[in-house]
């Protein structure tokens, strides 16, 4: 067995691409529909192939509908405010230091929810655990029907920023929605002073991650298309873009057909800053240590490089630099004890 895989084992994970609603565990369901006064007649096994997909998934629409489910464990208050807090405590368990966890305010209102209510909820769910997190509030890609919604979202991210959350996103179906359409609503982020990240080169080619940067994204979703552009790379390591990767998920949706094709190599050598992540820990059944134990096997990773692995997600989070500089600390120390 290679050493590193010792390495993984130790406690000082990060995960800056998590989002809340496809991360809900078996257990987790169970609560929530709970919660939503919702039967779960299923078993177990069957709860599970419902919020997952299977192995051998390499299907972005068999990976959508798994949003089924989710979405409608998720309609309350009470259900959204204990899914963040659940969440949490599970990352604690499986060592995590921080994470960055995302979800689309707008998208939970089948009840009446409105976005307010929606972060509020999240918010509290935040303020009962001890484990460090930080929200980001993703903005959804669409036509002219989640405009004036997405300004909401936005202008709410700007009122609650420092209150738990720490940036805005860009969600959803990127071959249909282009970046470029979204331009206004990353001006009134910027204007507002609100940090952001985007979904880009996942679905869509090196254009989209372009637009994405020209708006002032400092990280980058997924944005694996972006070699394909060597100019594009370039401005990348220049600027020092982060792109959260998320393997077990972009071969689940078919940006990659094989785990040996993920570009990890290129990117490292490039110093390109990579950051590794699960995307959906519930969807894709997989968490941060089981992506770099999967890398560490594909790509003989050493020590050194997962923990600049683990670097590149201290230094890229939205936090304070007294929390960027204390995360950074715990890695070094761990990693100079192994
Ligand atoms: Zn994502």
């Amino acid at each position: 067995m290679h050493d590193a895989l010792a390495t993984v084992d130790q406690r000082c994970l990060i995960d800056l691409h998590l989002h809340l609603d496809g991360s809900i565990s078996v257990p987790m369901a169970r609560r929530l529909a709970e919660l939503g006064g919702m039967e779960l007649n299923d078993t177990d096994a069957e709860l599970g192939d419902r919020l997952s997909v299977t192995a051998d998934c390499r299907d972005l629409n068999e990976y959508l509908q798994k949003f089924d489910l989710t979405a409608q464990l998720l309609e309350t208050r009470a259900q959204l405010s204990e899914c963040m807090y659940l969440l949490q405590e599970d990352l604690a368990r499986r060592g995590y230091l921080y994470a960055e966890i995302r979800f689309a305010p707008q998208r939970h209102g089948a009840r009446g929810l409105s976005q307010r209510d929606a972060i509020e909820a999240v918010l509290e769910g935040l303020s009962r655990s001890s484990f460090e997190a930080g929200v980001i509030l993703c903005c959804m890609r669409g036509g002219e029907e989640v405009h004036e919604a997405n300004l909401e979202t936005v202008r709410l991210a700007s009122e609650y920023l420092g209150q738990g959350v720490v940036a805005l996103d860009l969600a959803g179906a990127e071959a249909l929605f282009p970046t470029e359409n979204f331009r206004d609503v990353f001006e009134l982020a910027r204007k507002l002073n609100v940090p952001f990240t985007i979904h880009a080169g996942e679905a869509d080619g090196p254009g989209s991650v372009r637009a994405a940067l020209s708006f002032g994204a400092t990280r980058i979703g997924h944005g694996l298309r972006a070699v394909e552009d060597d100019e594009l790379m370039e401005y990348i390591v220049k600027n020092g873009i982060t792109l959260e990767t998320c393997p077990t998920s972009e071969l689940q949706t078919s940006i990659i057909d094989d785990y040996a094709k993920f570009p990890l190599r290129r990117l490292l050598d490039d110093d390109v800053k990579i950051t590794v992540n699960a995307d959906n820990m519930g969807v894709s059944a997989t968490d941060v240590r089981r992506e770099l134990l999967l890398l560490t096997n594909i790509f003989q990773l050493s020590d050194a490089d997962i923990q600049e692995l683990l670097l590149n997600s201290a230094h890229a989070a939205f936090a304070s630099e007294a929390l960027k500089d204390d995360l950074v600390r715990r890695i070094n120390a761990e990693f100079s004890a192994a």
